[in-house]
């Protein structure tokens, strides 16, 4: 077992978990069991929060200055390591080693946003009335947590760290249990950067430790990304103890291709986005509604994904039951009608036949009358959809109760404005297939994609991880003035 027994990092040191029960971590790519990690305790988490206390306010009033020149070393010390963080990645993760490096430079874009904070932190001051002041300052909230999934084991506790440490907390990660190797090398590189013992912790676990979290009368916020049925889980219970509480949730996102648009364009991107991580991805295309008659360009799309070559284009999914999962939607979906326009349930990849792989599948299914045009797959599976016009097409999006992403190909500026407009989605994209809105923008969806106020990342990261207060000052000098004056 290559990783062996991982540890807790807590109060800055690495520490054995004292829990009996295991879960296995897997390359997903090969079988090969490649580390055990500990289910901890409820104990485990409360010895971190305990080491959190003890620093956070000692934390707090470094000024922010020094703060982010942490974060400029933290960048420089991950920029040398992105082979070995790519490696982890990609052995754990099971997408490819450009994916890996991808999503690594995605996780470090938002440290820089880390070191802008000093910049960007500053509130105004106004004299409110004669010889008043009123001005506004950020707080960090205290002890806070992250809650993390399998799709991004280095770059979602990075969407959480800058602003949540940045800001003056002391912030506790809990990685998926199913990926947890690489938030190890993640503590290492925060360790060796400079942020104070204790300010960033880790508790690896799973379900008792989620509940531990939102249950725990110090934790102050959470931020969680992962499925919708534990977002509103962890939204519910976390809000019952009066945290603060940003739960993101899973997907189903509709992608428009109008008459008009591109096909080389078009059948690239699309591509891209419902092949790209296997599928993996929260903001993958699921859905294609085919806007009139665009078949040139969705035989394109076609072509282009079979050509994909597995293994090496496009990695494995996460485990046997994703595996099962997808296929599963495969096959119901052919028994309910659909046709199945390309094949991957029967794919492999010469050399790793233990790995769990499904090659890219478009399911034609015009009405949406199977559960592959509604419910998130979370694989390389897209369904096509038709509509007669704009507004038809417009209505199945609508329909949809997730909200995460949508985008539109067309060359048609008019239909663009009005797509942006009217789709029911937090991240929209023109000709661009996984909108992500870089920093200094916010990630974050609508409806059931996100529950709780406000949006992870860049500015919406610091409304999350911090609170205002409002200071109004008036000095003896200004005696004949109140504060309505
Ligand atoms: P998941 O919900 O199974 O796990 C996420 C976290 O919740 C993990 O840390 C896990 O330990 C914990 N957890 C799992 N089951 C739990 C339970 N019953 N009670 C308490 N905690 C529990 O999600 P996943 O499979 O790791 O990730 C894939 C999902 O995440 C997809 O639905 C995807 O769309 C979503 N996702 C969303 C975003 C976004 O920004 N909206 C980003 C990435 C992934």
């Amino acid at each position: 077992m290559k990783y062996g027994r991982l540890k807790n990092f807590i109060g800055g040191q690495f520490v054995d978990s004292a829990a009996t029960a295991v879960q296995a971590v897997t390359n997903p790519s090969t079988g090969e069991h490649i580390a055990d990690v500990p289910l901890s305790s409820a104990a485990e988490l409360d010895a971190a929060v305990q080491a959190a206390l003890k620093v956070q306010h000692s934390w707090q009033i470094v000024p922010i200055r020094e703060k982010a020149q942490i974060f400029y070393k933290l960048k420089a010390s991950l920029e040398k390591d992105i082979d070995t963080l790519a490696a982890y990645v990609n052995e754990e993760n099971g997408k490819t080693i450009p994916e890996s490096r991808a999503e690594i430079m995605r996780g470090i874009e938002c440290i820089e946003y880390g070191t802008s904070l000093p910049s960007v932190v500053a509130e105004p001051i106004l004299e409110v009335s004669t010889g008043v002041q009123c001005r506004a300052m950020r707080y960090p909230l205290g002890v806070v947590a992250g809650i993390t999934p399998f799709n991004f084991p280095f770059m979602v506790p990075f969407w959480m760290i800058p602003q949540a440490v940045g800001l003056g907390n002391a912030f506790i990660l809990k990685p998926s249990e199913v990926v947890p190797v690489t938030s190890q090398r993640i503590a290492e590189h925060m360790r060796d950067a400079g942020i104070p013992d204790g300010v960033f912790s880790i508790v690896n676990g799973g379900k008792e430790i989620v509940e531990a979290i939102c249950d725990h009368k110090d934790i102050k916020a959470v931020g969680f990304v992962g499925s919708t049925a534990v977002a509103k889980l962890v939204y519910s219970r976390s809000s019952a103890t009066g945290k603060r509480v940003l739960a993101l949730g899973g997907a189903k996102n509709h992608l428009f291709v109008m008459p008009d648009a591109d096909p080389e364009m078009t059948a690239k991107n699309v591509t891209d986005s419902f092949t790209g991580c296997a599928g993996q991805r929260c903001m993958a295309a699921s859905v294609l509604v085919a806007v009139g008659r665009v078949d040139p360009i969705l035989e394109k799309i076609r072509e282009r994904a079979a050509s994909l070559k597995l293994g090496q284009d496009m990695g494995s999914v996460i485990s046997r039951a994703a595996q099962e999962r997808i296929l599963r939607y495969i096959d119901d979906a052919e028994k309910n009608g659909a046709k199945i326009l390309l094949d991957g349930r029967q794919a492999k990849v010469e050399g790793k036949e233990n790995g769990y792989y499904v090659g890219p599948t478009i399911i034609l299914d015009p009405e949406g009358k199977t559960a592959s045009a509604s419910e998130e797959i979370f694989g390389p599976v897209i369904t096509i959809r038709q509509a007669r016009d704009f507004d038809e097409a417009i209505a199945i999006e609508n329909a949809s109760p997730y909200g995460n992403a949508a985008a539109i190909y067309t060359q048609n500026g008019a239909w663009a404005r009005e797509f942006s407009h009217r789709a029911q989605a937090g991240m929209v994209g023109v000709n661009v297939g996984v909108p992500v809105p870089r920093e200094p923008f916010p990630f974050g969806g609508w409806n059931d994609s996100r529950f709780g106020v406000g949006e992870m990342t860049g500015a919406g990261g610091i409304e999350l991880w911090s609170q205002s207060k409002k200071i109004t000052e008036k000095w003896e000098l200004q005696k004949k003035t109140d504060w309505m004056s």
